[in-house]
């Protein structure tokens, strides 16, 4: 297949912003496509090579794609890059220019966009940096001007056609079941009415379900091709191959998370730690953060925890690893635990040091059998009967205790806040598993002003003895409708000027130098990755942020590297915060 007819629809999904014409390009699109170039299709269509939960990431530098270019096109792509903002566009232009010149192109196909990329993923360390140039400026002489937009943006993971989880779920309905769903609409895309509502959700449900499930559109789409409905639920939750974590809102208090979760509920201790989703296959353990990375090698005390006290073929546990202090056996803030997620040598030592309890509060599969539709009362009892002599600082079932009396439920909450706890969570007996989503299932209690995570989006080069580093940083909330980043303000305070004193200014500047997207000036943009967590006195309306809000003293408190972007502040949760704060005298 063509890769000019893939960049065909990339094309019109940039040029709408109506859903429902969005959905209608991507499903007539999918419609043409057959078995064999599924799979990489709907996942370039994404922007990516590699299904999220794989580990394989592409991983270049803005610099190197500069490289790139200029080899292909023979021109230095810097001006072009700074007039437009946007690396994809720049090449775009370029390429342009040279065809001009010259006649020889070979066509570019599908196959081929996506072995180079997926080759990037895999070359590491010194050397390859050479290798990864070739790489891309292979494509790039090869490409028409509109393709390089598209080649450059999927290369550093920006491909802004603006096409949400949501719409590919439509579309894949709309293209294998339009008949069955009773889906109507015209040529532009206006939808016409669902004929029967009931029956159409009954399609979207089947298939968000099996994206629950795998993660992947990729092989959602294949099945649905294949096998139709009834196709769809031969996906199985399989151990092994992670899936989203459910999220939790907030509740003001007890009285309101009873009015969210309903009479009785389980009430238990919210750790600070840090969540692991584990999964054992047989003798094969496998422990992912939150993010979906896998993190088995850096806890191999959590692996040992698994293998001696818990007893199961195979399962999939929700839990929190909570850090201790080793000496005095209490439990330590998430902050002093975190640095064990990404060390890569000393691994023993760094358990040792900073030792972690396992408290395990949900369980998604267990022996064979897929657990998210059952209520959470009787994967509760499941989850306690796999864990075999609980032991205190080692693995145990998450405190829990199960009342409709709220004086009960308030001492409770004290006594998780004296153990050294963030608050409680407080959880519907009957609600069901819902991977990825936040809905009333469960809401977390906790007394502390709302911090903010918030996400890097840009950050401007110091002056004097900070020059050489990033100072002052641009962080954005999330807007959960449109999934954009909304900026909220700017943060220099709070890190630090030496490395041994706390996340500095230099380790900050390393971790966004690769992430940089566009230059202007002192300030850089950068690809909305690193996540932090900040303090603030008030939040204020301003005109200034896209937010609509801004932050009186911002102070940046952690890094937050287990979170993804997806999981941020949003801008919803901004403004309850500012609503409530109003009574605060
Ligand atoms: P937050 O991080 O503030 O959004 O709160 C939700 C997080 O609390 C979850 O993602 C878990 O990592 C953590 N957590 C700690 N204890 C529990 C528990 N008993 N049940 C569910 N989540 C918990």
């Amino acid at each position: 297949m063509k890769y000019a007819e893939l960049v065909g629809v990339y094309t019109q999904l940039e040029g709408t912003s109506k859903r429902l014409e969005k959905t209608h390009y991507l499903s007539e699109f999918l419609k043409t496509i057959d078995s064999a170039d599924l799979s990489k299709v709907l996942l370039l269509i994404q922007g990516k090579v590699f299904p999220s939960w794989d580990k394989r990431k592409i991983g270049v530098a803005a610099r190197l794609l500069l490289k790139a270019i200029q080899i292909s096109t023979g021109i230095d792509p810097e001006k072009e890059w700074k007039q437009t903002g946007d690396l994809g566009k720049a090449a775009e232009q370029l390429v342009e220019r040279k065809k001009q010149v010259t006649l020889f192109s070979q066509e570019l196909t599908v196959d081929k966009v996506f072995e180079n990329l997926q080759k990037l993923a895999s070359l590491e360390g010194t050397g390859t940096v050479d290798k990864k140039v070739k790489l891309i400026s292979e494509l790039l002489t090869s490409a028409t001007p509109l393709e390089a937009r598209y080649i450059i943006r999927t290369v550093i993971e920006e491909l802004r056609v603006g096409l949400g989880e949501g719409t590919i779920r439509d579309s894949i309905v709309w293209s294998y079941f339009a008949k069955e769903a009773k889906v109507n609409y015209d040529k532009q895309g206006n939808n016409l009415g669902i004929e029967n509502r009931e029956e159409y959700t009954k399609y979207i449900d089947a298939v968000q379900e099996a994206y629950d499930v795998v993660n992947d559109f990729s092989i959602v789409a294949r099945f649905a091709k294949q096998k139709g409905l009834n196709g769809l639920s031969e996906i199985k939750l399989q151990s092994g191959t992670p899936i989203k974590v459910m999220l939790y809102p907030k509740a003001k208090n007890i009285e309101d998370a009873y009015s969210i979760v309903g009479k009785p509920a389980a009430f238990e201790y919210k750790y600070d730690g840090f969540r692991m989703q584990i999964h054992k296959n047989g003798k094969e353990i496998k422990i992912f953060t939150r993010r979906l990375d896998d993190v088995t090698t850096q806890f191999p005390d959590v692996f040992e925890f698994i293998t001696e006290y818990v007893e199961a073929d195979s399962f999939i546990i929700d839990c929190e690893a909570v850090g201790y202090d080793r000496f005095s056996k209490k439990y330590i803030a998430f902050q002093n635990i975190s640095q064990r997620i990404k060390r890569k040598y000393d691994i023993e030592e760094i358990a040792r040091k900073f030792p972690v309890e396992v408290n395990v509060f949900d369980v998604i599969y267990y022996n064979g059998e897929n657990l998210i539709k059952k209520p959470f009362s009787e994967r509760r009892k499941i989850l306690v009967s796999m864990i075999k002599n609980p032991e205190y600082l080692k693995i145990k079932p998450a405190e829990q205790i199960i009342t409709s009396d709220e004086s009960e439920a308030e001492e409770f909450y004290q006594k998780s806040l004296d153990a050294g706890n963030e608050g409680i969570m407080v959880k519907n007996l009957s609600g069901i598993y819902k991977p990825g989503a936040r809905i009333g299932y469960g809401v977390k209690v906790k007394p502390t002003m709302e911090t903010l995570d918030v996400v890097l989006v840009g950050a401007e080069w110091g002056e004097g003895k900070r020059a050489a580093w990033l100072a002052s940083f641009i962080i954005a909330v999330r807007d959960s409708e449109t999934g954009e980043f909304l900026e909220i303000g700017r943060v220099g305070t709070g890190i630090k000027e030496k490395a041994d004193e706390g996340t500095s200014f230099g380790q900050l500047t390393e971790m966004l130098k690769p992430l940089i997207i566009k230059e202007d000036g002192k300030i850089v943009h950068v690809k909305p990755e690193i996540v932090i967590e900040i303090d603030y006195e008030e939040i204020q309306k301003s005109p200034i942020y896209s937010s609509g809000y801004a932050l009186r003293f911002p102070r940046f408190t952690h890094l937050r590297e287990e979170r993804s972007p997806e999981e941020i502040t949003t801008k919803e949760e901004v403004e309850e915060i500012y609503e409530s704060q109003r009574g605060r005298g």
